[in-house]
């Protein structure tokens, strides 16, 4: 197992795998962020050991294992970076959001050695000083191999993870893109947009004033980091643009309904939609 564990990205993933990571393992874990203060945190709260902005110094961690935890569009020039200052055997993943063609770049400039991850575990809050160390304890952790992979490679990180606590699941990389781009990339544009328009609305009254139940319910997850969402929405723009199409065609389908008073219609349509979220079984 992982001895030296080299986390690029010290922040609320990047700091909640380090301590699940040390947990588990009992691995030293080596910390490379941009910015100081977020490594200086790190340091104070035990998530990491010792750590760095400069990622080039990497190599005088001699890492086994190094995890991408920065948003997704600095994965590439990171890999670009570290790919010369890592031992050929060192194992490379990440937990970001979003896979696809990401991975496919990625393992051109890592090789057989890199492989894709996504814990389904979050929260809106950013920064490493809300890390938790059982954030992904009986979650799911979807892997991503391709047919180039390395079976060992493969095998370490199924392993760490299910370590871990999670329940590992193998899932193609653009699959992951279509599944995650409807339950998770959709929703938290709808929740954005909703932002949005309560604000554009407010002009004579501060709406914002009162918030009820299900405003606070459905805006939760707007307060996520922009960045992060950013780099999300632009690197899985395909999934992301034909999700929000279908999205915006059911809500013209239920806007025409209220508009024409078409009472059985909207009764379908609401009666439908009840009855689905109350046979899920999340809460
Ligand atoms: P975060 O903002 O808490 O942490 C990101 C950290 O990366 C920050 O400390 C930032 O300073 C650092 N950083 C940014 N650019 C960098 C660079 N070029 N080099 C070095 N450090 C850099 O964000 P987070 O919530 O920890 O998200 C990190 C990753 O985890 C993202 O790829 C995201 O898609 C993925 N993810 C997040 C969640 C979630 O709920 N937050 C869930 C699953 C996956």
């Amino acid at each position: 197992m992982f001895k030296r564990v080299a986390v690029v990205g010290v922040g609320f993933m990047g700091g909640s795998f380090a301590l699940a990571c040390r947990e588990a393992i009992g691995c030293e874990v080596f910390g490379i962020d941009i910015n100081p203060q977020a490594l200086e945190k790190g340091k104070q709260l035990g998530v990491i050991q010792e750590g760095s902005t400069d990622l080039k110094s990497i190599s005088l961690f001699e890492p086994d294992l190094v995890m991408l935890a920065t948003p997704v569009r600095t994965f590439v020039p990171i890999a670009e970076v570290i790919k010369d200052h890592i031992s050929k055997e060192c194992v490379v993943s990440d937990l970001g959001s979003v896979k696809g063609r990401l991975v496919y770049r990625l393992e051109e400039i890592l090789g057989e050695r890199f492989v894709g991850g996504h814990p389904i575990a979050g929260t809106e809050k950013a920064g490493v000083e809300n890390s938790l160390k059982d954030l992904f304890r009986g979650k799911r952790f979807i892997l991503t191999p391709t047919e180039k992979t390395h079976r060992e490679t493969k095998e370490k990180i199924k392993d760490l993870w299910t370590k871990i606590g999670s329940l590992v699941e193998e899932m193609d990389p653009y699959v992951h893109d279509f599944v995650f781009g409807v339950v998770s990339h959709l929703p938290h544009a709808v929740a954005f947009a909703l932002m949005d328009a309560v604000e554009r609305l407010s002009k004579e009254i501060d709406l914002f004033r009162y918030p009820g139940g299900g405003f606070r319910d459905f805006t939760r997850i707007a307060g996520s980091d922009p960045v992060m969402w950013r780099d999300i929405f632009l690197e899985n723009s395909q999934e992301v643009v034909k999700a929000i199409e279908v999205f915006m065609s059911s809500l013209q389908r239920l806007r025409e309904a209220i508009r024409g008073g078409k009472e059985e219609e909207l009764t379908e349509y609401l009666r439908k939609a009840s009855a689905k979220r109350r046979s899920l079984e999340i809460s």
